[in-house]
């Protein structure tokens, strides 16, 4: 039989749940409020959280503490604030286990006011939390307010520091520019891009802005030039699937490397 060797990972991600607010059209793990409430067990969670910081612990510096989207692990999903105890509980774990570079990813949908977004950023912050990924994009603003979005990154900034990355930049800087007030419908941020900044609507909606799977192909594909099967078959997923970064493991501890929404390697 032919094995393949899978690198140990170097940076990623757990997945608390695929629930989620949202069902945001370019998600690249088709998460959404349909999926069953299932969670990551904290008893699990533990064995996987004791093997990562035994792998991290050999190539980070002592207490790093330096935040990045390929740097140590995150709390994803999903949505981790929907269960807010167990990611409070799993960010104690994992400092316990000192796990270096630790974030939480987050669409901002519970950052109705200043104050909770003050006590829950702290509270992680207290725990061992390093810093938190907000989530900006044409997609998620059609569900998340922007005002609440901005508030994430007031206070995250304050909070967090350095350690506080907006994910990405340049929709957010777009939000920005257009003076966003509450959420926006994908189609009408289309047709006011077209007129007012056609190059960043095109920056933003290529590669690697927008990564085309899971559910984009369904909902955005129109959008982009189709290829049939057959011009991919000389094509390897072999590095994909080998890449030792941003791997991400799954409530169901499938193994998943690489930005591959498909295929697991297996239980972690
Ligand atoms: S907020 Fe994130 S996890 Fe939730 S549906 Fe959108 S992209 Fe997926």
């Amino acid at each position: 039989m032919v094995k393949l060797p899978i690198p140990k990972p170097v940076s990623g991600g757990i997945f608390l749940t695929y629930k989620c607010t949202n069902e945001c059209r370019h998600c690249m793990y088709a998460c959404s409020p349909k999926w069953r409430d299932d969670w990551i067990s904290l008893t699990d969670a533990e064995k996987i959280l004791k093997t990562i910081s035994e792998f991290f612990r050999a190539i980070y510096p002592k207490d790093f503490k330096r935040v990045g989207v390929n740097l140590g692990l995150h709390f994803t999903g999903g949505e981790p604030f929907l269960n807010f105890n167990l990611l409070l509980d799993l960010v104690k774990l994992a400092q316990n286990l000192k796990i270096p570079s630790l974030f939480v990813e987050t669409n901002c949908f519970w950052c109705i006011n200043d104050e909770i977004v003050e006590d829950r950023f702290s509270r992680l912050r207290e725990a061992g939390l390093n810093g938190a990924l907000i989530s900006v994009n044409p997609f998620v603003i059609e569900q998340i307010p922007f005002e609440r979005i901005e508030r994430a990154v007031k206070i995250g900034r304050r909070i967090f520091g350095g350690n506080l990355i907006i994910y990405q930049e340049i929709f957010y800087e777009q939000m920005k520019r257009l003076g966003l007030k509450g959420t926006l419908p994908f189609e009408k941020y289309l047709s006011i891009m077209r007129v007012r900044d056609p190059l960043g609507l095109y920056a933003g909606l290529s590669y690697p802005s927008i990564l085309p799977m899971g559910r984009a192909p369904y909902r955005i594909g129109h959008l982009y030039k189709k290829y049939s099967a057959k011009e991919f078959f000389g094509e390897s997923c072999l590095e994909e699937l080998t890449r030792e970064w941003h791997v991400h493991i799954d409530n169901y501890y499938n193994y998943v490397t690489g930005y591959c929404a498909g295929l697991s390697l297996g239980d972690a």
